[in-house]
């Protein structure tokens, strides 16, 4: 087809020229002479203090790790966390990964979790550092459970860097091990709010001042809880208030999306 060849030529002069004129661009988190920038700060994906052994065999796809635990805790049955903020899908293959889940951090980053047990949230949800995405297990092509575990850049694999800190890469268990800070205290826990219009407010009182507006679902962190006013909404009774880390202020626990009227693991503000 001479008629297409030419103009494929002409395109490449164009875009020769355009890219003389404009020198090279980089997209933000685009790899500049062989060093990625712009690499979410990644976390350790299980519980905070849980202490985990990893290896790399050769049989392993990209640049993957495999976590077991060395704290004496089960592994089967542990929860996973997100490394980082994203958007996670859900997906299932039966003779290789199980069910696995990938998390989109945006840049170019995404991170693989694969054998789950079980999805904890729904395909395309948003999702926290640190919040739990699934549970440990050995579905797929998976001799004993443990969480494989990929950081990939622009659909390649990348060495596994967590804190900033590159991990190793040793062929066997209990030579290497990571202590997880991922969704400890500082950081406060992860939660759902439902309801639209929920007021912020300075303090757990209904008197206290607004300091902002929840406008519908919104993804937060409570750093810690205590009693106040007596709320009745939507159906509810709670003297329980949540401080929300991002927004600094207190909502009624009603607000929470979780049942508990005082919220499981949140400490005492
Ligand atoms: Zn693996």
């Amino acid at each position: 087809m001479p008629l297409r060849r030419l103009w494929t030529a002409a395109v490449t002069t164009l875009l020769a020229v355009v890219g003389l004129l404009l020198g090279p661009v980089h997209p933000a988190g685009a790899s500049t002479g062989g060093t990625t920038l712009a690499a979410p700060d990644f976390k350790a994906p299980y519980p905070c203090g849980q202490k985990w052994t990893y290896s790399h065999h050769s049989g392993e796809v990209r640049r993957a790790l495999d976590f077991v635990r060395a704290d004496g805790g089960t592994t089967n049955g542990t929860p996973v966390l997100a490394s980082a903020t994203g958007t996670a899908y859900r997906h299932y293959e039966a003779n290789g990964a199980g069910n696995y889940l990938s998390v989109e951090h945006g840049g170019g980053w995404r991170t693989y979790y694969f054998h789950l047990s079980a999805f904890s949230v729904a395909d395309g949800a948003q999702v926290e550092q640190g919040q739990q995405i699934g549970t440990t297990g050995s579905t797929g092509n998976s001799t004993g459970p443990h969480i494989h575990y990929e950081q990939l850049y622009n659909g390649v694999g990348q060495d596994i860097r967590i804190n900033g800190a590159a991990l190793a890469y040793p062929g066997s268990y209990n030579q290497y091990f990571l202590t997880s800070d991922n969704g400890c205290g500082g950081a406060g826990t992860p939660f759902m709010t439902w309801g639209s219009g929920v007021r912020v407010r300075s303090d757990a009182h209904l008197s206290s001042p607004v300091v902002t507006t929840l406008a519908g679902p919104t993804s937060v962190r409570v750093l810690c809880q205590k009693q106040g006013d007596t709320v009745n909404a939507e159906g509810y009774t709670n003297n329980w208030w949540s401080k929300l880390r991002d927004q600094n202020g207190f909502i009624s626990n009603i607000y929470i999306d979780n049942p508990a009227a005082q919220l499981p693991g949140v400490p005492l503000c």
